[in-house]
């Protein structure tokens, strides 16, 4: 395997003047040094995914670490084979993260208590510690940390409600929080912190960071860590690794994503190749029957 690629993810709160305009120079940019990726810009700053050859992004991240506007970014690293995206897309909009709080926060002023990998590995340990999962549902049913509270969420700005309908249950403990990445989190937590909650952390660089740290190797994190571009899955736990993924039709270990087949659906689900045909790709019967099947369309 020639691992001469590499995969970026980073993100930075900062201003950003005119998104719209640094969007359109940052693409020419990514695009000039042959990145592939999907970028979103906003007021608020950056969140990104890109991969490119090892000089490249290389070079990009140098370029970002000189502007005094990302000064402090944290890159984390994945090496690969080859893109892990088929494009490359600059966006502006309106939040980095989609929380969409009527009264939108600033993590640079309001975050909760940043932890390490040997912190919160402790706290996963720590029988007084509630520890909530701010990703999706599917997100989670691939792999998650050991004991972690499941919101059943399929979308992130539903995180807010679902914590409010459970708050009798968190309100007097100790709650951390985690996400892949770290940039969720910086905003969650925010929040939490201004809904009231007392003591509230979050692990500082995300699961991306955990699986990486030399000392803690991923233990306590089960599964595998859903990503959002075409690898879909990356290893986090390198000590002992179990697969907690279960097949959407018969519950057997699995850890193959597809999207339901009813482009109206498109729901994310775990599926082995042979229940996928069984099942025409469909997460329920109604999806089945749907005129719009892209099973059955494909089958034609
Ligand atoms: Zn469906």
């Amino acid at each position: 395997m020639n691992m001469d690629y590499e995969v970026l993810l980073y993100y930075k709160y900062t201003t950003i003047e005119d998104p719209e305009i640094f969007a359109q120079e940052h693409l020419a940019f990514c695009k000039a040094l042959g990145l592939k990726g999907r970028i979103l810009v906003a007021k608020e700053g950056i969140n990104g995914t890109v991969s490119g050859l090892k000089e490249a992004t290389a070079a990009y991240q140098q370029a970002l670490e000189a502007d005094p506007r990302f000064a402090g970014i944290i890159f984390k690293v994945d090496e690969a084979e080859g893109h892990a995206f088929k494009k490359m897309f600059v966006r502006p909009r309106q939040e980095i993260v989609s929380l969409k709080l009527a009264e939108d926060l600033d993590p640079n002023d309001t975050t909760g208590s940043y932890l390490s990998p040997q912190d919160f590995k402790a706290a996963l340990l720590d029988e007084h510690t509630v520890v909530i999962d701010a990703r999706n549902d599917y997100e989670y049913d691939l792999g998650h940390f050991r004991g972690a509270v499941r919101p059943d969420i399929r979308n992130f700005r539903e995180l807010p409600q679902w914590i409010r309908d459970h708050k009798d249950e968190f309100m007097e403990k100790r709650v951390v929080t985690y996400c892949t990445g770290g940039i969720r989190c910086e905003k969650f937590s925010g929040w939490l912190v201004k809904e009231g909650f007392k003591d509230v952390g979050q692990l500082s660089g995300g699961i991306a960071t955990y699986g990486k740290d030399p000392q803690v190797r991923g233990e306590l994190w089960d599964g595998m860590m859903y990503v959002f571009d075409e690898r879909v899955s990356v290893e986090i736990n390198h000590v002992d690794k179990q697969v907690v993924g279960r097949d959407w039709f018969d519950g057997t270990p699995c850890e193959r994503y597809i999207n339901c087949s009813n482009p109206e659906c498109n729901r994310r689900i775990l599926a082995s190749a042979e229940n996928e045909a069984k099942y025409l790709g469909a997460c329920s019967d109604e999806c089945r029957n749907h005129p719009r099947n892209r099973y059955v369309k494909a089958a034609q």
